[in-house]
């Protein structure tokens, strides 16, 4: 063969289309009209496509069968059983990705080139704790994500090197439902979280975003919000958070993470800042004076969480 194009397709065959039965081959040729007259009378040709690479392009298309469809084995190499939608969303997605260059070069030269390891690092940044929270991903799940997330059509075969060679991520078959393996990849090993970590981070958000009929315990209701300019001094956020977690979470830390990704996340940060004595904002003179009690004297410097306002309010 001279050149490695040619033709992917999928067929019905007449054995399976008459019983009714959802087996489909799939399977890949140079001389699609030559090929497609080679089944028997009355199979149904239902996709096919031209690729620039035929080859890759097949051994692509049954990756991904596999994982989605089940693969008939004891019919031939070439054989799954599933639903037609699921086999046609693949078919769709691979020959998109092998597509011909049928606009030539300039085409290629006008379209911007994707960086698809600046396109990857962003998304598992973004995404951290989502991919932390379950431990194990199926990889074509986080695949079909990303490739929905970034408009690309990135392949499973240079996903998976990706994650590996970028971030040093393992990818390893893993049973999930009813014992069938699928690539996995833990992402809790790239951040160093655990399952405990990410519990309390979920909990500090709970704390800083929940509102008031969330953020209560036994005694107190707190009121928490971000206030653009409003300071909270950190120990007693620090009482706060440990007070509602003793009667709300018994089983997370009542410990105020070190880690400030909780609070950059929601738009707080910890700062060490001059508070004024009489009002207990940010200690602020002039024009724009925090209040009339404000000096140089009746200020004190505490690290203080930024732009958090929290106020108490008696349980009776
Ligand atoms: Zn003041």
């Amino acid at each position: 063969m001279a050149s490695a194009g040619g033709y992917v397709y999928v067929v019905h065959e007449r054995e399976f289309k008459e019983s009714g039965r959802p087996v489909y081959k799939v399977g890949r040729s140079g001389d699609i009209f030559q090929r497609l007259k080679s089944y028997p009378n009355g199979s149904h040709p239902l996709l096919t496509a031209s690729v620039r690479d035929q080859v890759a392009a097949e051994t692509q298309l049954k990756e991904r069968c596999e994982l989605k469809m089940e693969r008939r084995l004891d019919i031939g190499h070439e054989y799954f059983e599933g639903p037609f939608q699921v086999l046609h969303g693949i078919f769709s997605e691979v020959t998109l990705a092998y597509a011909e260059d049928l606009e030539g070069k300039d085409a290629a030269r006008r379209a911007p080139a994707v960086d698809v390891d600046r396109l990857l690092t962003k998304y598992v940044n973004d995404e951290r704790t989502v991919l932390v929270q379950q431990r194990f991903w199926k990889v074509t799940d986080v695949l079909d994500d990303f490739n929905t997330k970034h408009g690309v059509s990135m392949s499973l075969k240079a996903f998976t090197t990706r994650l590996r060679s970028l971030f040093k991520l393992r990818v390893e078959p893993m049973p999930f439902g009813e014992g069938e393996l699928h690539p996995a990849v833990d992402f809790t090993t790239l951040f160093g979280a655990t399952q405990k970590q990410m519990g309390d981070e979920e909990n500090l958000t709970r704390f800083l975003t929940g509102g008031a009929d969330e953020t209560t315990s036994r005694s107190h209701r707190y009121h928490v919000r971000r206030v653009e300019g409003a300071v909270t001094v950190l120990s007693r956020a620090k009482e706060a958070y440990r007070d509602y977690m003793k009667s709300k979470h018994s089983r997370g830390s009542r410990d105020w993470p070190q880690d400030e990704t909780t609070l950059k996340r929601v738009g707080l940060e910890v700062k060490t800042v001059n508070v004024c004595k009489s009002c207990g904002k940010l200690a602020r003179g002039g024009y724009n004076a925090c209040c009339a009690s404000y000096g140089k004297d009746n200020r004190t410097k505490r690290v203080c969480v930024l732009h958090l306002d929290l106020t108490v309010e008696m349980i009776p």
